[in-house]
């Protein structure tokens, strides 16, 4: 009910239409602030969404900025690998053009080599191959790129592509399939049909392929045959010159024996002067002829690689003295003196080829002798040092004479060859002892060299490393040696010099005197102990001699034929003969030590138990050569049997019971050496005493020497026999029947 209707002011009537409009209007009102509150509510709900939606808009637009920067960034590094990638296209393409040109390049060269060139994969089959590897199979389809290596083979070989040589066709395969599985192939050599050789050099890589290389050796091996051919033949006339050279030099030595030795004989008849020189002249031709002879099969020997060395145990110092002892006669005929310096403390036995060590020795002090005129020649052997039981020595031959230019110094080594100016032209020869000393020295391992002073002398120096021998001694008196002065007394320089170094080495100082007067003035000048004199001072009448209680002497004698004679007098302590061993050194030392004060050294000479006449027994089937034999010997008091071949002096030696034998080594029926060996087995079966036996030999073949004295022959004489020589060999060995000039010469 309206507020007016309550208050009732109004007729129902109009009270019910006044409440009817009242309520209306409330109705309206509350309608009204219900719609201004709802439109109040949505305002706020709308401002509210309004800033959402702006704050929503504001995050967008920032992501929108982040976003387009990204795109901005993503499509500018799009830009960038787009004309990367275009660069990239292009270089590949210059690369692949590159290898393409490369590829072509290399393919024309292995097409343009005579060679063939392969390559298989790891199964063994073609890949690839030059038209050279193909040509050789050509009109074989079946060979080419997918074909197996074993196939090309076999179908080479059935087309008859390859020699097979002297295997089966089965054989030929197998070898080259094994070959082929190796990892590391090795190079064979194949021919063809057509005669072409090829070398196959192959290599594995590491995928297993197999890369193929096919040489033509044709032209190469064709010239190796050749080659091989021309050395066979060029051998084939080097040994059959070597061997003529060695038959020749027997045939011509063998007459030549008969030659020298009767012109020698024939010197020693009556005979007018002039015969005389003829007589002689004879004989030194036919004695120069010899040595020619063998020096042109020397030579020729060791150009064919033939001369082999022959070693043996050895005494050094016996060889130098031996050579220095022979060749003094020609020294001394000049007026020179020839010396030896041998270093005192060497071993004494060495092993080594003792007859070339000799022969170069003997052309070496032989030329020195030849090319010198005035002054001296001095062998030198000096120990360069001893390691594992080897001794380095160094051999010196030096003289004053002419000297050598030194254009002229690698030349006269040659074979031939020889310094041709006016002083040199006198003077004969070969021009190959050089030539053969050089080599011989170079076949022992060692050198040989010159110094030279044209003018002034030469010095040819060898070295050689010899082992020593087992039995080998260094001699060496017992040190202290308790003499400390002495005096030497001797005209001849270099001995002097020499003496006084090797007393020097013992401790011993020596005072030197020229003359005799001038020795008793050292004398009265100080102390002494011992005399070294010279013979022609030492019996000079005044001079203090040992035998009167004085200082002991040691003479220094010119010979061993002066040593001896001067021994018997009793008149020195010791006697040492010129070049001094170091053996007669040391005990001329022992003895004057022994005798202080003197007491002379006595010899006491050997008799036959039982006076009688010598037996010589001589093999020798040459009647011209018995007939010089007979007439050399005819000086001495002996009965002398011949026997003309080996059977015949083995049945002598059992019936005459010789002193010595004779023994030719070439005769006919049995030879020397096997006679020898026979005669030997004898004294050794029935116990008798050894029989010296002498070798006379025509031989001048290498290692003859070896093979007598192996076959059991005592000596080594050469033909032509040589009157010295034989009555040396008496007396060496039967020294109580020696003609007297024969043992005054040994
Ligand atoms: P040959 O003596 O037979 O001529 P070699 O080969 O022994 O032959 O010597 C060659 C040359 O060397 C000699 O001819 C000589 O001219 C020279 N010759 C050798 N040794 C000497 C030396 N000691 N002094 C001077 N010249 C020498």
């Amino acid at each position: 009910m309206s507020d007016l209707a309550r208050l009732g002011f109004l007729r129902p009537t109009e009270m019910l239409r006044i409440m009817d409009l009242g309520e209306k209007l409330v109705a309206e009102r509350r309608a009204r602030l219900a719609a201004e509150r709802l439109l109040e509510l949505k305002s706020r709900e709308l401002f509210a969404a309004n800033r959402k939606l702006s704050e929503h808009a504001r995050t967008l637009s920032d992501e929108i900025i982040v976003q387009r920067r990204v795109v901005e960034s993503a499509t500018s590094a799009a830009e960038e690998l787009r004309g990367e990638n275009v660069r990239v296209r292009s270089d590949l393409k210059r690369a692949t053009h590159a290898q393409t040109v490369a590829e072509h390049r290399l393919w024309l060269a292995l097409e343009t080599i005579r060679d063939g060139f392969a390559i298989y994969d790891s199964a063994s089959r073609l890949v690839v191959a030059n038209s050279a590897y193909l040509s050789v199979f050509d009109g074989l389809e079946e060979v080419g790129p997918g074909a197996h290596a074993r196939d090309i083979l076999r179908i080479g070989l059935e087309e008859g592509v390859f020699d097979h040589g002297d295997d089966t066709p089965a054989d030929w395969m197998d070898s080259m399939l094994d070959r082929w599985r190796g990892d590391i192939i090795e190079p064979r050599v194949i021919k063809l049909w057509n005669g072409h050789y090829i070398r196959l050099v192959d290599r594995r890589g590491a995928d297993g392929g197999v890369v193929s290389l096919a040489l033509d050796i044709t032209d190469a091996t064709r010239r190796e045959a050749q080659l091989r051919d021309a050395r066979t033949k060029a051998e084939a006339a080097s040994r059959a010159k070597s061997a003529f050279l060695a038959n020749m030099s027997h045939e011509l030595r063998t007459p030549m024996n008969g030659v020298v030795g009767m012109a020698e004989l024939l010197g020693e008849t009556t005979l007018s002067e002039e015969q005389t020189l003829y007589a002689e002249t004879i004989k030194s031709s036919g004695e120069a002829l010899l040595m020619i002879i063998n020096d042109v099969l020397d030579y020729s020997k060791l150009e064919a690689e033939k001369l082999h060395l022959h070693t043996d145990t050895f005494d050094l110092e016996r060889l130098v003295h031996e050579i220095a002892v022979m060749l003094s006669p020609s020294a001394a005929e000049k007026g020179l003196t020839l010396s030896v310096d041998y270093d005192l403390f060497l071993p004494n036995m060495l092993v080594g080829d003792r007859g070339r060590l000799r022969q170069i020795l003997t052309n070496l002090v032989g030329n020195a002798v030849k090319f010198t005129e005035a002054g001296h020649v001095l062998i030198r052997v000096v120990g360069a040092g001893a390691e594992q039981g080897r001794q380095k020595l160094t051999i010196a031959v030096e003289d004053t004479g002419i000297g050598i230019s030194p254009e002229m110094r690698d030349h006269i080594f040659g074979e031939f060859n020889q310094v041709e100016d006016d002083r040199n032209r006198k003077f004969e020869g070969t021009g190959l002892g050089l030539a053969i000393s050089r080599q011989l020295v170079r076949l022992m391992g060692g050198d040989i060299w010159l110094e030279s002073e044209p003018g002034d002398g030469s010095c040819f120096t060898f070295s050689v490393d010899l082992p020593i021998a087992e039995e080998s001694e260094i001699f060496a008196p017992r040190l202290p040696v308790p003499l400390k002065h002495a005096l030497i007394v001797e005209g001849e320089t270099v001995s002097r010099a020499l003496l006084e170094r090797q007393l020097a080495t013992i401790g011993i100082e020596a005072v030197m005197a020229e003359t005799v007067t001038e020795a008793m003035q050292r004398l009265a000048d100080g102390p002494c102990d011992v005399i070294f004199a010279d013979a022609p001072s030492a019996t000079a009448p005044g001079f203090p001699a040992p035998g009167d209680g004085g200082i002991p002497m040691v003479l220094l004698a010119a010979s061993t034929r002066a040593a001896e004679a001067a021994l018997a007098s009793k008149r020195y302590t010791a006697v040492m003969a010129r070049p001094i061993l170091r053996q007669d050194f040391f005990d001329a030392i022992e003895a004057v030590v022994a005798a202080q004060p003197a007491a002379p050294v006595a010899t006491a000479p050997v008799e036959p138990e039982e006076p009688r006449r010598m037996r010589i027994l001589a093999a020798e089937d040459n009647r011209t050569n018995q007939l010089v034999f007979s007439k050399m010997l005819k000086d001495v008091e002996a009965d002398i049997t011949f026997a003309n071949n080996g059977r015949e002096a083995v049945e002598a030696f059992g019936e005459l019971r010789p002193d010595i034998i004779f023994m030719d080594i070439s005769m006919p029926e049995m030879d020397g050496k096997e006679a020898t060996r026979r005669i030997r087995d004898e004294e050794a079966a029935k116990g008798l005493r050894r029989t010296p036996i002498v070798a006379l030999t025509a031989h001048a073949l290498d290692g003859d020497q070896e093979d007598i004295l192996a076959a059991g022959l005592d000596r080594y004489l050469t033909k032509p026999l040589k009157k010295a020589a034989i009555h040396g060999a008496i007396a060496e060995f039967c020294p109580a029947f020696a003609p007297e000039e024969a043992r005054a010469a040994s």
